[in-house]
């Protein structure tokens, strides 16, 4: 090993903990040394935690009291590319470093070494005395073929006792031997003959191998509206990846899309990939983490935090659906996936493709500054057609009261149905009513601990707050007046839509889909394979049906109410919006059959609605990128979101007062802190919440700037401080 890259026996090193301490720690290097970037047990007062040796040990504390550090964990060595980038990211989200570590090394028993087990297979030696059961041993083993059995397998398939292996094992009939617990992934080959693609598809693919074949980093916007074939497209740059013998990793927004993708990987690949989410065992997770650190794998599918996996030959991240909010991780570690993707890549001089129908505005302000390439797939394969879309000025339909659903839009699901055809209302509001009302007061039911009206679920028979997740059961008398009888729901959320519905097209098989209705991920996802397969006529859902569920039968979509989106304060409402109906325009007409979207609409003229009637996105991001850059904010300025929360609002307000008068570090750089002002949720969880947001330049140097404008206070016992930059939500 090369000198600088290893620590001889005795030599001071400093380790990076998990332990939240702000500061390296000195020990000295144990018997046998240890490699910089190597995983290690160190004692910290009576216990012993986990670290990484980050560097030579800067000898600042008393060199007689330094330990040595306990033991080198069996595991690849964290590469210097990963400690960049830990460091690069903790410093860009302000994150403290023991924080970015434990994000590294979230697999459990990281330091348990290999883990080998006991495992059987067919010996050369006869047993003295053949028994049905052992018979039964053996032939078992014959028909797993060269496969080494765990003991408990093989008795449990042999259907015979342990003892009865055992006594096989004594005679050589069966041998027992020590196998590693974390095996290698089956190989994935990247040979296999993908589908033919078309004209578009072959060159966009051709011009993502380009940038794999070069091994260095860049980042492609691979644009194209849904049903293109962009996931097509994206397996040949992963064919090429691993064709150079490099690792490549594909994000997913949502677990539910995982089951679908795994079966086209391995349709292309004639093998299943490793998978990394939090719906993946412990094992498991420890299995991708060492053999992403080992080469023992090719391909993770996974969520966000894959991406701080210690891949040690990465060459290809796509981020699927990248305007997706759920790449922002909103706890914890604030960043996103999108941009920690980009910033990965570039230290390990790898490619990023970042696919999506309906980019966000930062991505495609960079394409056309030109530090991203972009490939457009214009049309949709084969012959689905982008569906034809058209607005219902709902201030021209007579509504009945407490009806959500048009006459026009009634009279297209009805023609739906009769041709054997699916419709999908949408309406991303989860429960049954947003409001529920006091006709005797005009009192409406709040949550406890938050400043949010509480949501009535009655499935669930239950008021639940959509803030904190606190419930109660629905009263009989008001909480207010005390009237009896006189509590009523205001507005729809999905649930009082399928009442709706079930009233008005009583035939109609209806399914409901919305994150809460379902207990666990694989039972959305039997859900979903069964609308699929033609299981309901009727599909009620949330935005959880915006993200690429493929429903071939699909040929209507009702957006219950387009303009929702619309309100709010949030700069990016409209942008959002935008999305959001694309994305459930685009559920409609995959396969062969044309489809159509409808938008239920009070303001048919406001700009976004017209956008996304006329089809002329160009224009759509033109405009909003000119406001945008007029008001100086993401992606043509820089902002900061800052929160503190405490039980007691005084001390909140009080503190937040303190900290925009000592603004001199922002100003410094040209910054403006605006604030204190309540959040717009103002308490949660009995937490008071106080927002102050910092604005900048583009070019301004705001981390730092931040840093040492926060570092000035100390803040009060209970109050909590959380720094987000580039905030997604103004919360
Ligand atoms: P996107 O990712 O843009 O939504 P997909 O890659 O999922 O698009 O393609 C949509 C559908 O069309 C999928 O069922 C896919 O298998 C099919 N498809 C796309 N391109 C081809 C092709 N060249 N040959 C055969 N089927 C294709
Ligand atoms: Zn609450």
């Amino acid at each position: 090993m090369i000198g600088e890259e290893h620590f001889s026996e005795g030599e001071l090193v400093a380790v990076l903990t998990t332990e939240p301490l702000d500061r390296l720690l000195d020990y000295r290097a144990p018997e046998g040394g240890c490699a910089l970037g190597a995983f290690v047990e160190v004692p910290l007062g009576p216990r012993r935690v986990l670290g990484v040796v980050w560097g030579p040990g800067e000898g600042s504390f008393d060199p007689a009291k330094i330990r040595p550090v306990t033991r080198v964990l069996d595991a690849a060595p964290l590469r210097g590319e990963m400690r960049a980038f830990l460091t690069r990211a903790g410093t860009y989200t302000l994150t403290p470093m023991n924080i970015m570590l434990r994000l590294a090394t979230r697999a459990p028993g990281l330091g348990e070494g290999p883990g080998m087990r006991k495992v059987y297979r067919r010996g050369g030696g006869m047993p003295d005395r053949m028994t049905d059961a052992r018979v039964r041993v053996l032939e078992t083993l014959e028909e797993f073929g060269g496969a080494a059995l765990t003991l408990g397998e093989l008795a449990g398939a042999a259907g015979v006792s342990t003892s009865v292996v055992k006594g096989l094992v004594a005679q050589g009939a069966v041998i027992e031997e020590e196998s590693p617990r974390d095996l290698p992934y089956p190989h994935l080959d990247p040979e296999l003959p993908g589908k033919p693609l078309a004209e578009d598809q072959a060159k966009a693919a051709e011009s993502l191998c380009e940038g794999i074949e070069a091994e260095t980093y860049g980042t492609t916007l691979l644009k194209g509206v849904t049903g293109s074939g962009k996931t097509e497209v994206y397996l040949e740059a992963v064919a090429e990846c691993l064709r150079r013998g490099r690792q490549a990793l594909v994000l997913l927004p949502e677990i539910a899309l995982t089951a679908e993708f795994l079966t086209r990987v391995e349709a292309r690949f004639g093998a299943r990939p490793a998978e990394w989410h939090s719906g993946v065992t412990s094992t498991e997770r420890r299995r991708v983490w060492r053999m992403a650190g080992e080469g023992g794998l090719q391909l993770v599918v996974g969520a966000r935090s894959a991406l701080f996996l210690p891949f040690c030959d990465l060459g290809l991240i796509v981020v699927d659906e990248e305007h997706d909010t759920s790449y922002k991780q909103e706890d914890g570690a604030l960043y996103n996936a999108r941009d920690m993707a980009v910033l990965r890549a570039s230290l390990c001089d790898a490619q990023v493709v970042l696919s999506s129908a309906t980019p966000c505005l930062e991505t495609w302000a960079n394409a056309e500054a030109g530090k991203y390439a972009r490939i457009d797939l214009t049309s949709r394969f084969g012959v689905a057609e982008l569906p034809e879309m058209r607005a219902i000025d709902m201030r021209a339909e007579r509504m009945e009261p407490n009806h959500w659903i048009s006459p026009t839009l009634a009279r297209a699901v009805e023609a739906r149905i009769k041709a054997g055809e699916q419709a999908l209302l949408f309406l991303n509001r989860r429960g049954y009513a947003p409001v529920t009302i006091c006709r005797a007061c005009g009192h409406q039911i709040g949550c406890d601990d938050c400043d949010a009206r509480m949501v009535e679920h009655r499935f669930q028979k239950r008021l639940v707050c959509h803030q904190c997740g606190a419930t109660k059961p629905m009263p009989v008398a008001c909480p207010s007046c005390g009237a009896e009888g006189r509590l009523a729901p205001v507005g729809p959320g999905v649930e009082r839509l399928a009442e709706e519905v079930a009233a008005r097209f009583p035939e109609a098989r209806v399914a409901v889909l919305s994150s809460d209705l379902f207990a666990s991920a694989r039972a959305l996802k039997e859900k979903i394979a069964e609308i699929a397969a033609g299981g309901a006529d009727i599909i009620i859902g949330t935005q959880l049906v915006a993200k690429g569920h493929n429903f071939p039968m699909l040929t209507l979509v009702g957006v219950i109410d387009a303009d929702l989106g619309l309100q709010g304060s949030d700069l990016r409402a409209a942008e959002r919006t935008f999305q959001l109906m694309r994305q459930v325009a685009g559920r409609a007409g995959r396969a062969e059959r044309k489809g159509l979207a409808l938008l239920q609409t009070c303001q048919p003229e406001h700009p976004v609605i017209r956008a996304i009637l006329g089809g002329d996105e160009e224009a759509f991001w033109r405009a909003e990128a000119a406001e945008r850059q007029r008001a100086g904010v993401p992606p043509y300025g820089r902002l900061a979101g800052v929160v503190l929360s405490s039980p007691d609002l005084q001390a909140v307000f009080e503190f937040g007062s303190e900290l925009a008068r000592r603004d001199a570090p922002l100003r410094r750089i040209g910054a403006e802190v605006f604030g204190p002002a309540p959040a717009p949720i103002a308490r949660v969880r009995g937490r008071h919440r106080v927002r102050l947001l910092v604005k900048a330049d583009k070019s301004a140097p705001l981390q730092a700037a931040l840093a040492e404008w926060a570092g000035q206070l100390k803040p009060p016992a209970n109050l909590r401080m959380s720094i987000d930059i580039d905030p997604q939500t103004f919360y």
